[in-house]
């Protein structure tokens, strides 16, 4: 008998690229991805930090393989090797999450410096571009595959002092939106996940004039969970993005 159309996936085997795994949404994914079954490919730039990630998620479900490969998504030609020592290592990628970001100084855009400027819109728009350009040949001819924006609701509403995140992440929006379309033709899901706070050692690094209260915010198992939802949604369902917000505002 063959499965219900709406039978979930299985993700045993699958494989996944996860950027910025080293601490965060992108660490707890990984988790909850390794207790999936997938064979995962950490990535960041503290390699320290993910060999520990590795070690915990090899300790916990010995049946999948980890591989480490450090990486500043930033940089074309460290994305591009990223990609090729996923496909070399496991033959294929069958999933990418684009979770590496960063939100630097909340304040009015004449205090950026260019250095703040480039950093942010290099990391959070660039990594994620260079990303999909490098693995969507091998998921196209394969006809197959999902690709995970980890957008922001500041990807849909432009918030004031946040100006240069808000314009990183409304480009990620417009080109996962794009892409999403391009690629429905070889079977490719491209989504975006747009939360609002989620409490994660990013809020610490911020310049705040009041101190956000992380009891209002999402727990990044919650994310976590999402995406695990939609990976294994059954191949004809598309689920082109999920915006999700805490109850009460947390900041
Ligand atoms: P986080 O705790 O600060 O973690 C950020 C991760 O990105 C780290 O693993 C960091 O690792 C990595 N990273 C930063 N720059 C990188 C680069 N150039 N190359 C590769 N990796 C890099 O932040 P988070 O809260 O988990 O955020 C994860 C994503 O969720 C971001 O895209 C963020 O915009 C988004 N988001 C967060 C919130 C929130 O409230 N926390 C809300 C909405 C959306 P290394 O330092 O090891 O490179």
């Amino acid at each position: 008998m063959s499965p219900s159309p709406l039978t979930p996936v299985d993700l045993h085997g699958q494989v996944a690229i996860v950027t910025g795994a080293s601490q965060g949404i992108g660490r707890t994914i990984s988790q909850a991805l390794a207790r999936e079954g997938l064979s995962l490919v950490l990535s960041s730039r503290n390699e320290a930090k993910l060999n520990a990630l590795a070690e915990e998620l090899r300790a916990e479900t010995p049946s999948i393989s980890v591989l480490v490969v450090p990486a500043d998504v930033s940089q074309a030609d460290q994305a591009k090797a990223l990609v090729e020592t996923a496909e070399k290592t496991f033959g294929h990628v069958d999933i990418l999450i684009n979770n590496a970001g960063v939100a630097q100084k909340v304040s009015l855009l004449q205090e950026h410096t260019v250095e703040d400027i480039d950093r942010t819109l290099d990391t959070n728009l660039k990594g994620p571009i260079y990303l999909m350009k490098f693995v969507l040949p091998g998921m196209a001819a394969r006809q197959s595959g999902t690709i995970i924006n980890i957008n922001s609701v500041a990807g849909k509403t432009a918030f004031p002092y946040w100006s240069v995140y808000d314009a990183s992440k409304f480009g990620l929006h417009a080109i996962t939106v794009a892409v999403g379309e391009e690629q429905r033709c070889n079977n490719i899901k491209v989504m975006g996940l747009y939360p609002g706070a989620v409490d994660t050692p990013l809020w610490s690094g911020l310049e705040l004039n009041h101190t956000p209260d992380p009891c209002g915010m999402l727990d990044a198992d919650t994310i976590a969970e999402t995406i695990v939802y939609v990976l294994k949604q059954p191949g004809k369902v598309y689920i082109p993005e999920i915006t999700m917000t805490p109850l009460q505002p947390a900041l």
